[in-house]
């Protein structure tokens, strides 16, 4: 028996073979501290799907505390707000703080309230997931009556997704078609190869989606948005889609980190200044080579990760991860359509949707069974 304390902050998608082996690290004689700041982790790569109604909420999440409390494991509703890495230990918004022999971060990212001003109610942002049910209420509400505009501020997979989800969710509930623009800033869909753009733009624009390309959003507010222009737009409600940033956890904690504030990890996915600290997903730096944030990676570093925390603890020797080639996009674009791209492959259509509902439900079913 060892009795080390190891602790989880987040239950994100780099902890699940984690939290699916709680038995098995406990039964080797560790305590095993869940913190998450919800009862749920919501899988965001069905978040779209969720706003258009293909998917309830319960379709999309797992049920953390249910899955560490069923095995023994100690779960904590609360936030870490600071990481005391010299003495090992884990400070909560709550007040609390928490002891750790090995720690491991999978705290997620956020998208930045960039131009937003102070108390505006009607901006929506694609993260964290629960609040595209609030969204999704609103619009329902207020379509039912009134043909509204609504804007969606970001030109990458977020905005694609969620324009067309929204499109597919006033349809399914028979409201009024809203005018519907996203606010791209400079050329849709540059960061990727061409034809994903293309295509996505082809389904989106059928629709009546405008693109708007040459202008950035620079104050957004409850009932319009200020372009760089100079030009106003009246909205009635705003979506933040733009690129996420890691959480700032581990930049206010003082410790090291990448460009963007996430931890800085070596191969082993493990921190050099503070070895028995670990880190996965879109919060890391991986410093081997940037990666970029999709769920892919944060998917694939599981394993590792569960391996190397056990290691740290009874002190085996770690693995490396191999972040691996090039990997599989698909997008939901709603009304069953979707943006296939692997490899120098892109086709757009049905088929292209019902993979990725394949694959996202299958990868659901996998996890929650341990629910
Ligand atoms: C709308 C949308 C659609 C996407 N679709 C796809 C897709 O189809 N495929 C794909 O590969 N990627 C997709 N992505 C990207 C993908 O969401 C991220 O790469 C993925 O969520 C990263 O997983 P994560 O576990 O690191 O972070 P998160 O999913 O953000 O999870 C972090 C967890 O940590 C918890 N947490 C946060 N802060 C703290 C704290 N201080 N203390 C304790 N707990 C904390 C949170 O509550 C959360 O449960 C999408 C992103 C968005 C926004």
């Amino acid at each position: 028996m060892m009795n080390k304390k190891l602790v989880l902050i987040g239950g994100g998608h780099a902890h699940m073979a984690t939290l699916a082996n709680i038995e098995h690290i406990r039964a080797r004689g560790h305590e095993l501290t869940v913190i998450a700041p919800s009862e749920h982790h919501y899988y965001s790569g069905m978040g779209p799907g969720m706003l258009g109604k293909t998917y309830t909420p319960d379709d999309i999440r797992f049920r953390t505390r249910r899955v560490v409390e069923k095995q023994g494991g100690i779960f904590v509703l609360d936030t870490a707000v600071r990481i005391e890495a010299e003495n090992r230990m884990v400070h909560l918004k709550s007040g609390r703080a928490l002891r750790y022999d090995v720690l491991s971060c999978n705290a997620g990212s956020f998208v930045p309230q960039t131009g937003v001003v102070e108390g505006a109610e009607q901006v929506f942002a694609s993260k964290p997931i629960e609040r595209l049910q609030a969204l999704q209420k609103e619009i329902i509400q207020r379509t039912a009556a009134d043909r509204i505009a609504i804007g969606i501020i970001g030109g990458g997979p977020s905005a694609a997704e969620i324009s067309g989800n929204i499109w597919q969710l006033v349809r399914k509930q028979k409201g009024i078609m809203p005018n519907i623009t996203i606010f791209s800033g400079s050329e849709f869909f540059s960061r990727f190869s061409p034809p994903i753009g293309q295509k996505i733009r082809q389904i989106l624009t059928r629709r009546g989606i405008q693109i708007l390309e040459d202008d950035y959003a620079r104050v957004i507010s409850d009932h319009q948005i200020i372009l760089a222009s100079g030009k106003t737009v009246a909205l009635d409600l705003v979506v933040l889609a733009f690129g996420v940033r890691p959480s700032t956890l581990f930049a206010d904690s003082g410790l090291p980190v990448g460009p963007d504030g996430g931890l800085a990890v070596n191969q082993f996915l493990q921190n050099e200044t503070y070895p028995e600290l670990f880190g996965g997903g879109d919060c890391i730096h991986f410093l081997p080579r940037p990666l970029n944030k999709v769920g892919v990676y944060a998917v694939r570093q599981n394993t590792v990760l569960l391996h190397n925390l056990l290691a740290r603890l009874e002190g085996k020797s770690l693995q490396a991860f191999d972040p691996g080639g090039d990997y599989l996009l698909i997008y939901n674009l709603g009304g069953g359509q979707g943006v296939f791209h692997k490899n120098r492959v892109t086709f757009k259509g049905r088929l292209a949707f019902s993979i990725k509902d394949y694959i996202d439900r299958k990868f659901m079913r996998k996890f929650q069974a341990f629910e």
